[in-house]
């Protein structure tokens, strides 16, 4: 298969890093990465566009490529051999799918999705496991990114467990606008209903509580925030929760 060209990336202070089609770099990660870093790395990277429902990797897959999200939303989902399955996880701009390579596994547990289209930078993974010994920032970066995972996974396990439909669907479309920078959420009632491991009729009821009290309205498959205030408060306290951890670390990271 013919390679897309890779990222040929332009380091103007002045301006974001573009990929070869001109495409403006969004994430975090990349965008954190000192110079020197960044010139090992960015030659490494593709530019992808990633449809949605497109499957990244199936649990037990052996990871080929790592994929920095940058625009878009991935999910990260808990496959059981029935075929059911929920969300773990949610990666965004902010984030990196192919984490059990920083730990030197090559294979992945969970289902990664791109549950509204998205466009990430692909890494092949032999490229990144070669190249994180010299690049201790991206390695560090990589390593808070799957402590922060590891504690929204926590995170949202006891949320599943103890918290009502409707305070789950609130936490899950904020941390989803957060991602995507956007208070419009394309999404199906379906799928919804696969996030938030319930009904489809019970997702139905709870965002229609959720129109009903004007914080969001919903139509066609788009959700959009429309009073983000309120709906902050309508989320169960585990999005506030897991907002301040982050912040709490990210003002102390040495
Ligand atoms: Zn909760």
């Amino acid at each position: 298969m013919a390679k897309k060209p890779g990222l040929r990336a332009t380091f103007s202070p002045k301006t974001l890093p573009k990929d070869g089609d001109g495409n403006h770099i969004h994430n975090q990660i990349l965008l954190d990465l000192p110079r020197e870093e960044r010139e090992m790395l960015f030659p490494k990277l593709e530019f992808v566009r990633l449809k949605t429902h497109h499957v990244l990797h199936e649990p037990g897959d052996t990871l080929k490529s790592a994929y920095f999200c940058n625009t878009g939303l991935v999910s990260i989902l808990s496959v059981f051999p029935d075929g059911k399955s929920v969300e773990v996880g949610l990666v965004g701009k902010e984030g990196f799918v192919g984490l059990p390579l920083v730990a030197g596994f090559r294979t992945a547990p969970t289902r990664a999705i791109a549950q509204i289209e998205a466009t990430a930078f692909r890494v092949d993974s032999e490229t990144l496991m070669a190249i994180l010994p010299q690049c201790p920032k991206l390695e560090r970066r990589l390593q808070q990114f799957s402590q922060v995972s590891a504690m929204q996974v926590t995170q949202i396990a006891a949320c599943s467990r103890l918290h009502e439909v409707n305070e789950r669907l609130a936490r899950w479309l904020l941390m989803s606008a957060d991602r995507i920078g956007s208070n419009s959420v394309s999404l199906t009632q379906e799928l919804l209903g696969q996030m938030l491991g319930t009904r489809r009729s019970s997702v139905t009821v709870a965002a229609g509580v959720l129109q009903k009290a004007g914080l969001i309205t919903y139509s066609r498959g788009e959700v959009e925030i429309t009073d983000r205030k309120m709906l902050e408060e309508a989320s169960c306290e585990c999005y506030g929760i897991m907002q301040r951890q982050v912040k709490e670390w990210q003002g102390s990271s040495v």
